[in-house]
């Protein structure tokens, strides 16, 4: 039994390993999820068999409730609430390798729950896996739960600062790691496990309120690979290989795609790691000077008339995109250019959208071939060459300030270099700043004009007023 059991978690990481693999790609996403979620369907029922569960009774009703509330949220969730969702799911993560490590450590400590003096031999490495379980899984715990109030709204989106941060947040982590070595030795001290726990709790609040609504892709994914190590070290505490490999393959992708996020937003890693990037970003908003000058708008009409005269048009999707759902009506007007003879391209911000490939699936959704979207290395020294960009929906993204202004908290972040076209068309509703905060200069620059509307109704607009012309 144990052999069989051992041999369909081997599988069931192949699986997540090609799952992985998959999911690097668009057009094999779909499959990669698929693998991943067969992957985990083995790995649930051989850990239910391996383990002597007693009763199968709590396990159902956990289950059903559990998928219920998973159903629902995955439908009620909208795309653009993306972030929020994954920032939750890493918490729950968190969270459950602290309850797992807690419990296990209690269910083996023959004093719980009154200390009778009895010894207690807690082996020197399930010890130490209690503890990096409760320290990262509390981090995780907290630090998700308030970057998801961070991003719905219900916490400050700005830089928090309070006083001593840094040496404070270093003498918690170290008081963990001391009182945590100290647990190793002694492992019958139930009041400093509690004291662990708490502190580390604390310290998941501490690292990511100072984070900025700029900063927050950066820390939802680096959060997202802590609850796979979270995982990995629960895998230790209750000797899973299983959940050590898929808890592994989390932090370690996880950590990828931080680093990936960093080298968009001009981060360094190890500042996001220390917690101390909000200096990266320290600048408020206000402190940056607003833009000036004379905003041109364009309608539909006028816009069809100066599309029929270009040979090149680049269009970058944003946010504004995602929330207006403009991607079927985008892909209307790509077909429309590219019947009139016009090469239509798409630049791809990394950080576009709420989410790491966010444009990409939205984009795919609507039948957008692969090989028109562009990422930005691949496309920005196309720019000047360009007759026409259409920004649909974007703002921080293709923000020229990025570029030059040092008291911009987007500073550094390297953008999409639209106004290096031609003539840069904006489409989104007002002169409403975007994610980060910030004022757009690039709506003052002479060759710029504005096409203000919802994204689908004035892409939409334009389609048919191409159609008329
Ligand atoms: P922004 O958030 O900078 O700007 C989006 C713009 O879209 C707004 O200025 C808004 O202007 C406009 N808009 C909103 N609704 C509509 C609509 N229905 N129709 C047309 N326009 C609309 O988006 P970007 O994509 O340029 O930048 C992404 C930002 O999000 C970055 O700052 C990034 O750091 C951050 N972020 C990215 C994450 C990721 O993983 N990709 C995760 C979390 C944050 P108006 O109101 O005037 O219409």
């Amino acid at each position: 039994m144990k052999i069989a059991i051992e041999i369909i978690y081997l599988i069931s990481s192949i699986l997540f390993i090609f799952g992985i693999k998959f999911l690097g790609s668009p057009k094999t996403a779909r499959k990669g999820n698929l693998f991943a979620a067969i992957g985990m369907f083995l790995a649930i029922a051989a850990t239910l068999f391996d383990q002597q569960v007693l009763t199968f009774q709590w396990i159902i009703i956990g289950s059903i409730i559990g998928s219920l509330v998973g159903i629902i949220l995955a439908v009620k969730t909208p795309m653009t609430g993306m972030p929020q969702m994954v920032g939750m799911l890493n918490g729950f993560g968190g969270g459950a390798s602290t309850l797992v490590a807690l419990s296990e450590y209690f269910k083996k400590n023959p004093n719980y729950p009154v200390d009778q003096g009895l010894v207690f031999n807690l082996p020197v490495d399930q010890g130490i896996a209690i503890i990096l379980s409760l320290l990262i899984g509390g981090v995780t715990f907290t630090g998700s739960m308030i970057a998801f109030g961070k991003l719905q709204g219900i916490v400050t989106g700005k830089v928090v600062r309070y006083p001593l941060q840094h040496p404070l947040n270093a003498l918690l982590a170290l008081f963990v790691l001391g009182a945590g070595a100290y647990v190793v030795i002694n492992p019958s001290m139930m009041s400093i496990v509690i004291l662990i726990t708490v502190v580390s709790l604390v310290l998941g609040v501490l690292l990511v309120l100072p984070i900025g609504g700029a900063d927050m892709p950066v820390a939802i994914s680096l959060l997202n690979s802590y609850s796979g190590l979270a995982g990995s070290t629960t895998g230790f505490v209750l000797a899973n290989n299983e959940l050590i490999i898929a808890g592994a393959l989390v932090g370690a992708s996880g950590i990828i795609l931080t680093n990936i996020m960093c080298k968009a937003m001009n981060r360094s890693l190890m500042n996001v790691v220390l917690g101390g990037w909000a200096n990266a970003g320290a600048a408020a908003a206000s402190s940056t000077t607003s833009p000036k000058g004379d905003v041109k708008s364009i309608d539909a009409e006028e816009l069809a008339m100066l599309l029929d005269s270009v040979s090149s048009v680049i269009i970058v999707p944003g946010y504004g995109m995602a929330v207006g759902q403009a991607q079927h009506a985008v892909r209307d007007l790509v077909n429309l250019l590219e019947k009139k003879g016009v090469k239509v391209r798409f630049a791809i911000h990394p950080v576009a959208g709420r989410m790491p490939g966010h444009m990409n699936v939205l984009l795919a959704e609507a039948q957008i071939p692969y090989d028109k979207l562009l990422a930005m290395e691949d496309i920005n020294d196309d720019f000047p060459n360009t007759d026409v960009v259409i920004v649909i929906g974007a703002n921080d993204v293709v923000n020229p300030a990025a570029r030059h202004d040092k008291n911009s908290p987007i500073y550094g972040m390297p953008i999409l270099n639209v106004d290096y076209a031609k003539t840069v068309i904006i489409n989104k509703r007002s002169m409403n700043v975007g994610y980060a905060g910030i004022e757009n200069e690039l709506f003052f620059y002479p060759n710029a004009l504005m096409y203000f509307g919802d994204s689908k109704e004035a892409i939409s607009k334009l389609v048919n007023e191409i159609k008329n012309l």
